[in-house]
C-alpha cells in the first residue's frame, strides 16, 4: 500500500459505531458517528456500517488502502468472525465476509478485538511508536489490554490472549463479576471496579463525603479522591493494587520496553497511578527485567484512528 494512502477506520461499540479517514500520521481527514442499537438486529446493525463506511469513502480525495475493524468481545481476526459479542448480542457473526459483501469486495477488510486495535494505534501514531515490544492497558468500563512481542500482536490460540481482566485474584471471596466469578481483577481496575469497592468499603469510612453519596458514580470517586476522601483512596489503592499485579506479572513474561496506560479511566488517573505503578514494579521485579521500561499514558485519542492502524499493520508495510 502506497505511502499517503488513507486507511478507514470502524470501532464497533456498545452504543455508538465511531468511523474515521485517517492519514498515516494519525490525522482525521473525516469522521462519522453512528447509534449501534443492536436492538433493532444484526442485519440492520450490518447495513448501517456499510452505509456509513460508503459516505465516508466519498469524502476520500486520494486512494484508500483498506478497512480495519475494532469490534468488542471475542473475535476471531483470521476468518473475520465476531465469536461473541455480548454487548451487541452477536454470536457468530462473520462480520468481514458480511461487510465486503456490502461494500462489493473493493477493499481488504481486517478484523480484530478493540483492545488489539488500539494496541496497534498507539504503535503507529501514538505513545508507543517506534516501540515493538510493549502493552496498552485501557481502564474504563472494562479493563482491556493488548501486547505487541517483536511487533506482532498477542492473539492467542484461541483469540483470548492478554485477556486478564477475568483472571480472579480473590475467588472465593472477592468481588462478585457479571461474568460469575468472584475476585476477577476486573472488578478492581474499571468503573464499575471502583463503583463495587465503594459499595464494599463503605461502613469502614463511616466520615467519608464520599460514604454518604447513593447512588455513586465512577465521577464522584475520581472528584472525591482529589479531595483526599478516605474511602476513595482506598478504593483507588486497591485498584493500583490488582494493576501492579497486572504490571509485574507482564514485565515478567514478556519483559516490554513501555507500557501505555489509557481508556477514560485510566487516563483521569493517570497521575496518581503512573507514579505508583513504577515504584511498586521497582520494588517486586529483578531491576534487569525493567531497566528499559517507561509508563505513559496513551496519545490516542479516537478508538477508529486505532481500528485504521489494522490497515497499517497488514497492509502498510
Ligand atoms: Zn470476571
Amino acid at each position: 500500500m502506497p505511502h499517503d494512502d488513507l486507511a478507514l477506520g470502524v470501532d464497533i461499540g456498545g452504543t455508538k459505531i465511531a468511523l474515521a479517514l485517517v492519514d498515516r500520521k494519525g490525522e482525521v481527514l473525516a469522521e462519522g458517528r453512528l447509534p449501534t442499537q443492536s436492538s433493532d438486529g444484526q442485519v440492520a446493525v450490518l447495513d448501517r456500517i456499510a452505509q456509513g463506511i460508503t459516505e465516508l469513502l466519498e469524502q476520500a480525495d486520494r486512494p484508500v488502502g483498506g478497512i480495519g475493524i475494532g469490534c468488542p468481545g471475542y473475535i476471531d481476526p483470521h476468518q473475520g468472525i465476531v465469536q461473541q459479542a455480548v454487548n451487541l448480542n452477536w454470536h457468530n457473526v462473520p462480520l468481514r465476509d458480511e461487510l465486503a459483501q456490502r461494500l462489493n469486495g473493493k477493499l481488504p477488510i481486517w478484523l480484530h478485538k478493540d483492545a488489539d486495535a488500539a494496541t496497534l494505534g498507539e504503535f503507529y501514531v501514538g505513545a508507543a511508536q517506534g516501540c515493538p515490544d510493549f502493552i496498552n492497558i485501557a481502564i474504563g468500563t472494562g479493563l482491556g489490554m493488548g501486547a505487541l512481542v517483536n511487533g506482532q500482536l498477542i492473539v492467542g490460540s484461541g483469540f483470548c490472549g492478554m485477556e486478564i481482566g477475568h483472571i480472579s485474584l480473590h475467588p472465593a471471596d472477592g468481588r462478585l463479576c457479571n461474568c460469575g466469578q468472584r475476585g476477577c481483577i476486573e472488578m478492581y481496575v474499571s468503573g464499575p471496579g471502583l463503583l463495587a469497592g465503594v459499595e464494599e468499603r463503605r461502613s469502614e469510612y463511616p466520615n467519608s463525603p464520599l460514604a454518604m453519596l447513593d447512588p455513586v458514580s465512577t465521577e464522584d470517586v475520581l472528584t472525591a479522591a482529589e479531595r483526599q476522601d478516605p474511602l476513595a483512596s482506598r478504593v483507588i489503592q486497591d485498584a493500583v493494587e490488582h494493576l501492579t499485579w497486572v504490571v509485574t506479572a507482564s514485565i515478567g513474561m514478556l519483559n516490554p520496553a513501555r507500557i501505555v496506560l489509557g481508556g477514560g479511566l485510566g487516563l483521569a488517573l493517570a497521575d496518581t497511578l503512573i507514579p505508583a505503578l513504577e515504584a511498586e514494579f521497582k520494588r517486586r521485579t529483578l531491576p534487569i527485567t525493567h531497566r528499559n521500561l517507561q509508563i505513559v499514558p496513551s496519545q490516542v485519542q479516537s478508538s477508529a484512528v486505532g481500528a485504521a492502524a489494522l490497515v497499517w499493520h497488514y497492509a502498510g508495510k
